[in-house]
Protein backbone atom coordinates (compact mmCIF):
# COMPACT_ATOMS: atom_id res chain seq x y z
CA UNK A 1 0.00 0.00 0.00
CA UNK A 2 2.78 2.20 0.90
CA UNK A 3 4.58 1.30 -2.05
CA UNK A 4 1.78 1.97 -4.05
CA UNK A 5 1.31 5.35 -2.80
CA UNK A 6 4.85 5.91 -3.34
CA UNK A 7 5.12 5.24 -6.77
CA UNK A 8 2.39 7.25 -7.67
CA UNK A 9 3.68 10.18 -6.00
CA UNK A 10 6.88 9.60 -8.33
CA UNK A 11 4.95 8.92 -11.23
CA UNK A 12 3.42 12.42 -10.49
CA UNK A 13 6.98 13.69 -10.34
CA UNK A 14 7.92 12.69 -12.85
CA UNK A 15 4.50 14.01 -14.94
CA UNK A 16 5.38 17.42 -13.31
CA UNK A 17 9.06 17.60 -14.34
CA UNK A 18 7.97 16.59 -17.96
CA UNK A 19 4.80 19.73 -17.58
CA UNK A 20 7.86 21.99 -16.39
CA UNK A 21 10.93 21.14 -18.54
CA UNK A 22 11.91 22.53 -20.68
CA UNK A 23 9.54 25.66 -21.53
CA UNK A 24 8.64 26.11 -17.71
CA UNK A 25 12.40 26.67 -17.05
CA UNK A 26 13.41 28.79 -19.61
CA UNK A 27 10.86 31.05 -18.64
CA UNK A 28 11.90 31.24 -15.22
CA UNK A 29 15.62 31.97 -16.56
CA UNK A 30 13.95 34.58 -18.29
CA UNK A 31 12.24 36.00 -15.93
CA UNK A 32 15.05 35.86 -13.55
CA UNK A 33 17.36 37.45 -15.91
CA UNK A 34 15.07 40.46 -16.52
CA UNK A 35 14.48 41.24 -12.82
CA UNK A 36 17.63 40.13 -11.13
CA UNK A 37 20.36 40.78 -13.49
CA UNK A 38 22.63 43.07 -15.04
CA UNK A 39 21.47 42.36 -18.26
CA UNK A 40 20.12 46.07 -18.32
CA UNK A 41 23.55 47.48 -20.49
CA UNK A 42 23.39 44.49 -23.12
CA UNK A 43 19.73 44.90 -23.90
CA UNK A 44 19.85 47.22 -26.62
CA UNK A 45 21.89 44.52 -28.17
CA UNK A 46 19.64 41.78 -27.56
CA UNK A 47 16.31 43.26 -29.48
CA UNK A 48 17.85 44.26 -32.03
CA UNK A 49 19.82 40.80 -32.58
CA UNK A 50 18.47 38.26 -31.03
CA UNK A 51 14.51 38.27 -32.74
CA UNK A 52 16.90 37.78 -36.12
CA UNK A 53 18.66 34.68 -34.62
CA UNK A 54 15.94 33.00 -33.14
CA UNK A 55 13.47 33.55 -36.92
CA UNK A 56 16.32 32.16 -38.38
CA UNK A 57 16.96 29.40 -36.28
CA UNK A 58 13.10 28.44 -36.46
CA UNK A 59 12.63 28.55 -40.01
CA UNK A 60 15.62 26.60 -40.91
CA UNK A 61 14.31 23.90 -38.39
CA UNK A 62 11.21 24.22 -39.18
CA UNK A 63 12.26 23.43 -42.96
CA UNK A 64 14.75 20.83 -42.12
CA UNK A 65 12.74 18.19 -39.87
CA UNK A 66 9.28 19.13 -41.51
CA UNK A 67 7.95 21.13 -38.81
CA UNK A 68 6.08 23.68 -40.86
CA UNK A 69 3.88 24.72 -38.09
CA UNK A 70 6.66 25.50 -35.76
CA UNK A 71 8.08 27.48 -38.64
CA UNK A 72 4.89 29.39 -39.31
CA UNK A 73 4.41 30.36 -34.86
CA UNK A 74 8.43 31.34 -34.92
CA UNK A 75 6.88 33.62 -38.14
CA UNK A 76 3.90 34.97 -36.11
CA UNK A 77 5.77 35.87 -32.83
CA UNK A 78 8.61 37.61 -34.51
CA UNK A 79 5.73 39.57 -36.56
CA UNK A 80 4.20 40.59 -33.55
CA UNK A 81 7.27 41.35 -31.65
CA UNK A 82 8.98 43.66 -34.17
CA UNK A 83 5.37 45.14 -34.56
CA UNK A 84 5.48 46.26 -30.92
CA UNK A 85 9.35 47.15 -30.81
CA UNK A 86 8.96 49.44 -33.95
CA UNK A 87 5.09 50.38 -34.06
CA UNK A 88 4.31 50.39 -30.28
CA UNK A 89 4.73 52.83 -26.99
CA UNK A 90 8.45 54.19 -27.18
CA UNK A 91 9.11 52.21 -30.94
CA UNK A 92 11.49 54.28 -33.42
CA UNK A 93 8.44 54.14 -36.17
CA UNK A 94 5.38 54.52 -33.31
CA UNK A 95 2.87 56.41 -35.50
CA UNK A 96 0.26 57.29 -32.95
CA UNK A 97 -1.53 54.37 -32.71
CA UNK A 98 0.77 52.84 -29.81
CA UNK A 99 -2.13 51.53 -28.17
CA UNK A 100 -4.12 49.19 -31.37
CA UNK A 101 -1.01 48.02 -32.23
CA UNK A 102 -1.06 46.29 -29.15
CA UNK A 103 -4.62 45.34 -28.64
CA UNK A 104 -4.37 44.09 -32.36
CA UNK A 105 -1.49 41.76 -31.43
CA UNK A 106 -3.40 40.81 -28.12
CA UNK A 107 -6.11 39.37 -30.26
CA UNK A 108 -4.12 38.21 -33.18
CA UNK A 109 -1.49 36.36 -31.08
CA UNK A 110 -3.39 33.82 -29.18
CA UNK A 111 -5.46 32.77 -32.03
CA UNK A 112 -2.82 32.63 -34.43
CA UNK A 113 -0.80 30.15 -31.93
CA UNK A 114 -3.99 28.07 -31.74
CA UNK A 115 -4.88 28.42 -35.65
CA UNK A 116 -1.04 26.98 -36.33
CA UNK A 117 -1.58 24.40 -33.66
CA UNK A 118 -4.40 22.83 -35.17
CA UNK A 119 -3.69 23.32 -38.80
CA UNK A 120 -1.89 19.77 -40.56
CA UNK A 121 1.50 19.89 -41.17
CA UNK A 122 1.50 20.33 -45.08
CA UNK A 123 5.18 21.63 -45.61
CA UNK A 124 6.17 24.87 -46.50
CA UNK A 125 7.67 24.84 -49.85
CA UNK A 126 4.10 24.43 -51.68
CA UNK A 127 0.55 25.65 -52.06
CA UNK A 128 -0.42 25.83 -48.82
CA UNK A 129 2.32 26.62 -47.15
CA UNK A 130 2.91 29.49 -49.08
CA UNK A 131 -1.28 30.74 -48.64
CA UNK A 132 -0.64 30.26 -44.82
CA UNK A 133 2.51 32.07 -44.73
CA UNK A 134 1.05 34.60 -47.09
CA UNK A 135 -2.45 34.83 -44.39
CA UNK A 136 0.37 35.96 -41.43
CA UNK A 137 2.33 38.75 -43.70
CA UNK A 138 -1.68 39.87 -44.64
CA UNK A 139 -2.31 40.61 -40.59
CA UNK A 140 0.12 43.65 -39.97
CA UNK A 141 -0.95 44.89 -43.46
CA UNK A 142 -4.58 44.27 -42.69
CA UNK A 143 -4.23 46.00 -39.14
CA UNK A 144 -2.32 49.11 -40.70
CA UNK A 145 -5.11 49.63 -43.17
CA UNK A 146 -7.65 49.54 -41.00
CA UNK A 147 -5.93 52.05 -38.35
CA UNK A 148 -5.80 54.36 -41.66
CA UNK A 149 -9.15 53.94 -42.11
CA UNK A 150 -11.02 53.77 -38.90
CA UNK A 151 -8.06 55.00 -36.32
CA UNK A 152 -10.54 53.84 -33.51
CA UNK A 153 -11.61 50.66 -34.23
CA UNK A 154 -9.32 48.34 -32.32
CA UNK A 155 -9.92 50.42 -29.24
CA UNK A 156 -13.51 48.29 -29.00
CA UNK A 157 -11.29 45.77 -27.96
CA UNK A 158 -10.59 47.23 -24.62
CA UNK A 159 -14.43 47.77 -24.39
CA UNK A 160 -15.51 47.01 -20.63
CA UNK A 161 -18.07 43.53 -21.27
CA UNK A 162 -18.44 43.67 -17.25
CA UNK A 163 -18.75 46.34 -14.95
CA UNK A 164 -17.25 44.86 -12.04
CA UNK A 165 -14.91 46.47 -9.40
CA UNK A 166 -13.28 42.98 -9.01
CA UNK A 167 -12.51 43.34 -12.76
CA UNK A 168 -11.12 46.90 -12.74
CA UNK A 169 -7.50 45.51 -11.56
CA UNK A 170 -6.82 43.49 -14.33
CA UNK A 171 -3.80 44.05 -15.87
CA UNK A 172 -5.10 43.52 -19.65
CA UNK A 173 -8.65 44.65 -21.22
CA UNK A 174 -11.05 42.01 -19.82
CA UNK A 175 -11.90 40.54 -23.84
CA UNK A 176 -7.80 39.95 -24.18
CA UNK A 177 -8.09 38.38 -20.90
CA UNK A 178 -10.70 36.03 -22.28
CA UNK A 179 -9.71 35.16 -25.09
CA UNK A 180 -6.16 34.32 -24.07
CA UNK A 181 -7.21 32.95 -20.94
CA UNK A 182 -9.61 30.67 -22.75
CA UNK A 183 -6.49 29.49 -25.23
CA UNK A 184 -3.95 29.20 -22.72
CA UNK A 185 -6.08 26.63 -20.63
CA UNK A 186 -6.99 24.29 -23.05
CA UNK A 187 -3.46 24.28 -23.86
CA UNK A 188 -2.32 23.95 -20.28
CA UNK A 189 -4.98 21.03 -19.86
CA UNK A 190 -3.77 19.58 -23.28
CA UNK A 191 -0.44 19.73 -21.48
CA UNK A 192 -1.17 17.83 -18.70
CA UNK A 193 -4.04 15.05 -20.02
CA UNK A 194 -3.61 15.27 -23.95
CA UNK A 195 -1.30 13.19 -25.98
CA UNK A 196 0.80 15.93 -28.19
CA UNK A 197 3.81 15.35 -26.21
CA UNK A 198 6.29 17.82 -26.35
CA UNK A 199 4.53 19.91 -28.45
CA UNK A 200 1.40 20.98 -26.95
CA UNK A 201 3.48 21.54 -24.09
CA UNK A 202 5.88 24.01 -26.45
CA UNK A 203 2.35 25.99 -27.29
CA UNK A 204 1.22 26.28 -23.81
CA UNK A 205 4.61 27.83 -22.49
CA UNK A 206 4.93 29.85 -25.52
CA UNK A 207 1.28 31.55 -25.14
CA UNK A 208 2.50 31.95 -21.17
CA UNK A 209 5.70 33.33 -22.15
CA UNK A 210 4.10 36.16 -24.86
CA UNK A 211 1.45 36.46 -21.99
CA UNK A 212 3.60 37.86 -19.68
CA UNK A 213 5.90 39.84 -22.56
CA UNK A 214 2.52 41.53 -22.98
CA UNK A 215 2.28 42.43 -19.68
CA UNK A 216 5.78 43.52 -19.79
CA UNK A 217 4.91 45.60 -22.81
CA UNK A 218 1.24 47.11 -21.16
CA UNK A 219 3.49 47.93 -18.23
CA UNK A 220 6.20 50.01 -20.21
CA UNK A 221 8.63 47.48 -20.08
CA UNK A 222 10.16 45.64 -23.39
CA UNK A 223 8.47 42.37 -24.28
CA UNK A 224 11.90 40.87 -26.57
CA UNK A 225 13.01 39.09 -24.12
CA UNK A 226 9.91 36.99 -23.33
CA UNK A 227 9.01 36.48 -27.22
CA UNK A 228 12.52 35.36 -27.10
CA UNK A 229 11.62 33.05 -24.84
CA UNK A 230 8.96 32.06 -26.44
CA UNK A 231 10.53 31.09 -29.61
CA UNK A 232 13.21 29.26 -28.02
CA UNK A 233 10.21 27.11 -25.76
CA UNK A 234 8.84 26.54 -29.43
CA UNK A 235 12.46 25.56 -30.60
CA UNK A 236 13.47 23.29 -28.03
CA UNK A 237 10.00 21.18 -28.18
CA UNK A 238 10.31 20.58 -31.55
CA UNK A 239 14.20 19.04 -31.15
CA UNK A 240 12.28 17.10 -28.30
CA UNK A 241 9.62 16.13 -30.38
CA UNK A 242 12.38 14.77 -33.03
CA UNK A 243 14.00 12.60 -29.87
CA UNK A 244 10.95 11.45 -28.88
CA UNK A 245 10.45 9.95 -32.42
CA UNK A 246 14.00 8.47 -32.92
CA UNK A 247 13.86 6.94 -28.86
CA UNK A 248 10.20 6.16 -28.61
CA UNK A 249 8.25 2.89 -30.32
CA UNK A 250 5.39 4.64 -32.17
CA UNK A 251 2.95 1.63 -31.76
CA UNK A 252 3.04 0.99 -28.00
CA UNK A 253 4.70 4.47 -26.92
CA UNK A 254 7.53 2.26 -25.26
CA UNK A 255 11.36 3.43 -25.23
CA UNK A 256 13.01 1.70 -28.25
CA UNK A 257 16.14 -0.14 -29.00
CA UNK A 258 17.91 3.23 -29.42
CA UNK A 259 16.70 4.22 -25.98
CA UNK A 260 17.35 0.49 -24.76
CA UNK A 261 21.28 0.72 -25.71
CA UNK A 262 21.61 4.36 -23.98
CA UNK A 263 20.46 2.67 -20.92
CA UNK A 264 22.36 0.01 -21.05
CA UNK A 265 25.26 2.25 -20.47
CA UNK A 266 23.77 3.25 -17.69
CA UNK A 267 23.82 0.20 -15.65
CA UNK A 268 26.00 -0.56 -12.52
CA UNK A 269 27.47 -3.69 -11.91
CA UNK A 270 24.56 -5.14 -10.54
CA UNK A 271 21.29 -5.58 -12.91
CA UNK A 272 19.03 -8.05 -14.54
CA UNK A 273 17.92 -8.32 -18.59
CA UNK A 274 14.68 -10.19 -19.45
CA UNK A 275 13.94 -11.08 -22.68
CA UNK A 276 10.26 -11.56 -23.48
CA UNK A 277 8.56 -12.96 -26.79
CA UNK A 278 5.03 -13.17 -27.67
CA UNK A 279 4.09 -16.55 -28.28
CA UNK A 280 3.12 -17.59 -32.01
CA UNK A 281 2.49 -14.57 -32.63
CA UNK A 282 2.98 -15.04 -36.35
CA UNK A 283 -0.39 -17.45 -36.19
CA UNK A 284 -2.12 -15.04 -33.99
CA UNK A 285 -1.51 -12.12 -36.69
CA UNK A 286 -2.56 -14.91 -39.31
CA UNK A 287 -6.05 -15.48 -37.22
CA UNK A 288 -7.02 -12.28 -36.17
CA UNK A 289 -5.17 -10.18 -38.49
CA UNK A 290 -2.31 -7.76 -38.67
CA UNK A 291 -4.30 -4.78 -36.32
CA UNK A 292 -5.72 -6.87 -33.98
CA UNK A 293 -2.06 -7.76 -33.60
CA UNK A 294 -0.93 -4.34 -33.02
CA UNK A 295 -3.95 -3.60 -30.32
CA UNK A 296 -2.14 -6.67 -28.65
CA UNK A 297 1.25 -5.51 -28.99
CA UNK A 298 0.19 -2.08 -26.98
CA UNK A 299 -1.75 -3.92 -24.72
CA UNK A 300 1.21 -6.51 -23.82
CA UNK A 301 3.19 -2.95 -23.77
CA UNK A 302 1.14 -1.22 -21.14
CA UNK A 303 0.99 -4.70 -18.65
CA UNK A 304 4.72 -4.07 -19.10
CA UNK A 305 5.03 -0.63 -17.67
CA UNK A 306 3.75 -1.90 -14.57
CA UNK A 307 5.80 -4.23 -13.93
CA UNK A 308 7.38 -4.36 -10.48
CA UNK A 309 10.90 -4.44 -8.95
CA UNK A 310 11.85 -0.85 -10.72
CA UNK A 311 11.91 -2.88 -13.90
CA UNK A 312 12.25 -0.54 -17.17
CA UNK A 313 10.61 -2.25 -20.32
CA UNK A 314 11.44 -1.38 -23.91
CA UNK A 315 10.08 -2.66 -27.28
CA UNK A 316 13.49 -4.38 -28.28
CA UNK A 317 11.86 -4.80 -31.65
CA UNK A 318 8.58 -6.63 -33.74
CA UNK A 319 7.18 -8.64 -30.65
CA UNK A 320 10.27 -8.80 -28.48
CA UNK A 321 10.27 -6.73 -25.38
CA UNK A 322 13.36 -6.19 -23.12
CA UNK A 323 13.22 -5.12 -19.49
CA UNK A 324 16.09 -3.93 -17.25
CA UNK A 325 16.26 -4.07 -13.82
CA UNK A 326 18.72 -2.00 -12.82
CA UNK A 327 20.38 -2.54 -9.06
CA UNK A 328 18.54 -6.25 -8.94
CA UNK A 329 19.68 -9.56 -9.13
CA UNK A 330 18.22 -12.51 -11.73
CA UNK A 331 16.38 -14.07 -8.63
CA UNK A 332 15.44 -10.62 -7.14
CA UNK A 333 13.56 -10.02 -10.55
CA UNK A 334 12.05 -13.51 -11.29
CA UNK A 335 9.22 -13.56 -8.94
CA UNK A 336 7.78 -9.68 -10.58
CA UNK A 337 8.28 -11.02 -14.22
CA UNK A 338 6.21 -14.51 -12.67
CA UNK A 339 3.80 -12.10 -12.11
CA UNK A 340 3.70 -10.20 -15.06
CA UNK A 341 3.41 -13.22 -17.54
CA UNK A 342 0.73 -14.55 -15.21
CA UNK A 343 -1.06 -11.33 -15.68
CA UNK A 344 -0.59 -11.39 -19.70
CA UNK A 345 -1.57 -14.78 -19.60
CA UNK A 346 -5.30 -14.18 -17.79
CA UNK A 347 -6.04 -10.87 -19.73
CA UNK A 348 -8.58 -11.41 -21.47
CA UNK A 349 -8.19 -8.49 -24.82
CA UNK A 350 -11.20 -7.25 -25.99
CA UNK A 351 -11.14 -6.58 -29.81
CA UNK A 352 -11.60 -3.56 -31.13
CA UNK A 353 -13.77 -4.13 -34.68
CA UNK A 354 -13.61 -0.83 -36.93
CA UNK A 355 -17.57 0.09 -36.06
CA UNK A 356 -16.94 -0.97 -32.31
CA UNK A 357 -18.55 2.19 -30.53
CA UNK A 358 -16.62 4.91 -28.97
CA UNK A 359 -18.24 4.20 -25.37
CA UNK A 360 -18.76 0.63 -24.00
CA UNK A 361 -22.49 -0.10 -24.16
CA UNK A 362 -24.11 0.82 -21.27
CA UNK A 363 -26.16 -2.09 -21.20
CA UNK A 364 -24.19 -5.17 -22.75
CA UNK A 365 -27.22 -7.42 -23.20
CA UNK A 366 -29.45 -5.13 -25.09
CA UNK A 367 -26.59 -4.35 -27.09
CA UNK A 368 -26.05 -8.23 -28.35
CA UNK A 369 -24.06 -10.31 -26.42
CA UNK A 370 -20.36 -9.94 -25.11
CA UNK A 371 -17.62 -8.40 -27.13
CA UNK A 372 -15.09 -11.16 -28.36
CA UNK A 373 -11.39 -11.46 -26.40
CA UNK A 374 -8.45 -13.22 -27.50
CA UNK A 375 -5.71 -13.66 -25.15
CA UNK A 376 -1.55 -14.29 -25.56
CA UNK A 377 1.15 -15.62 -23.53
CA UNK A 378 4.87 -14.37 -23.55
CA UNK A 379 8.20 -16.50 -22.74
CA UNK A 380 10.63 -14.74 -20.91
CA UNK A 381 14.43 -15.31 -20.26
CA UNK A 382 16.28 -13.87 -17.63
CA UNK A 383 20.20 -13.34 -17.08
CA UNK A 384 22.50 -10.84 -14.74
CA UNK A 385 26.31 -10.63 -14.68
CA UNK A 386 28.45 -13.31 -13.80
CA UNK A 387 31.80 -13.47 -13.88
CA UNK A 388 33.99 -13.49 -17.40
CA UNK A 389 30.35 -12.26 -18.58
CA UNK A 390 29.85 -8.50 -17.09
CA UNK A 391 29.32 -6.65 -20.47
CA UNK A 392 25.24 -5.83 -21.11
CA UNK A 393 25.77 -6.42 -24.40
CA UNK A 394 26.67 -9.98 -23.49
CA UNK A 395 24.21 -10.44 -20.48
CA UNK A 396 21.58 -9.66 -23.24
CA UNK A 397 22.66 -12.22 -25.31
CA UNK A 398 22.30 -14.96 -22.60
CA UNK A 399 19.00 -13.60 -21.51
CA UNK A 400 17.94 -14.58 -25.14
CA UNK A 401 19.50 -18.12 -24.88
CA UNK A 402 17.30 -18.13 -21.75
CA UNK A 403 14.60 -17.26 -24.06
CA UNK A 404 15.27 -19.71 -26.42
CA UNK A 405 15.11 -22.22 -23.97
CA UNK A 406 11.88 -21.08 -22.37
CA UNK A 407 10.27 -21.34 -26.15
CA UNK A 408 11.41 -24.95 -26.37
CA UNK A 409 10.29 -25.53 -23.22
CA UNK A 410 6.67 -25.39 -24.21
CA UNK A 411 6.39 -21.43 -23.70
CA UNK A 412 4.20 -19.64 -21.13
CA UNK A 413 7.32 -19.53 -19.28
CA UNK A 414 10.54 -18.11 -17.58
CA UNK A 415 13.61 -19.62 -18.12
CA UNK A 416 17.15 -18.48 -16.85
P1 LIG B 1 7.37 -17.98 -31.20
O1 LIG B 1 6.41 -18.49 -30.19
O2 LIG B 1 8.43 -18.97 -31.51
O3 LIG B 1 7.93 -16.67 -30.79
O4 LIG B 1 6.55 -17.79 -32.52
P2 LIG B 1 6.26 -16.45 -33.26
O5 LIG B 1 5.26 -16.73 -34.32
O6 LIG B 1 5.86 -15.42 -32.28
O7 LIG B 1 7.69 -16.08 -33.78
P3 LIG B 1 8.25 -15.24 -34.96
O8 LIG B 1 9.38 -14.44 -34.39
O9 LIG B 1 8.58 -16.15 -36.09
O10 LIG B 1 7.12 -14.29 -35.43
C1 LIG B 1 6.97 -13.00 -34.97
C2 LIG B 1 5.80 -12.40 -35.66
O11 LIG B 1 5.47 -11.16 -35.05
C3 LIG B 1 6.06 -12.10 -37.10
C4 LIG B 1 5.29 -10.84 -37.36
O12 LIG B 1 4.18 -11.13 -38.16
C5 LIG B 1 4.80 -10.40 -36.00
N1 LIG B 1 5.09 -9.02 -35.77
C6 LIG B 1 6.28 -8.42 -35.62
N2 LIG B 1 6.13 -7.08 -35.45
C7 LIG B 1 4.81 -6.84 -35.50
C8 LIG B 1 4.02 -5.66 -35.40
O13 LIG B 1 4.51 -4.54 -35.23
N3 LIG B 1 2.68 -5.79 -35.50
C9 LIG B 1 2.08 -7.01 -35.70
N4 LIG B 1 0.76 -7.07 -35.78
N5 LIG B 1 2.81 -8.13 -35.81
C10 LIG B 1 4.13 -8.06 -35.71
MG1 LIG C 1 10.13 -13.27 -32.11
MG1 LIG D 1 7.18 -14.77 -30.82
Amino acid sequence: MENSIASHLLRLFRLFIIFILPGGLVLLATFLAIHYSTLTPWLDRIEEIVPYIILGIGLLLGWRFHRSRLALVILVLFLSERSLYYFGAGGSFSFGHDYSVFLANCILLPINIALFYLVKERGIFNLRGIARITFILLQPFTVFLLLQLEPTIFQYLSYKFILHPALESLPLPQLVVFIYGLITLVFLAGSLFGKGGPIVRGFFWTLVATMLGLLAKNNGDSSTLYYCAAGLILVMSVIESVYAMAFQDELTNLPARRALNTSLHGLGRRYAIAMLDIDFFKKFNDKFGHDVGDQVLCMVASHLLRVGGGGKPFRFGGEEFTILFPGKSREDAIPHLERLRESIENAEFALRGKNRPKKPPSNRKKSGGQPKTVSVTISIGVAEPVQGRTKPSSVMKAADQALYRAKNRGRNCIAT
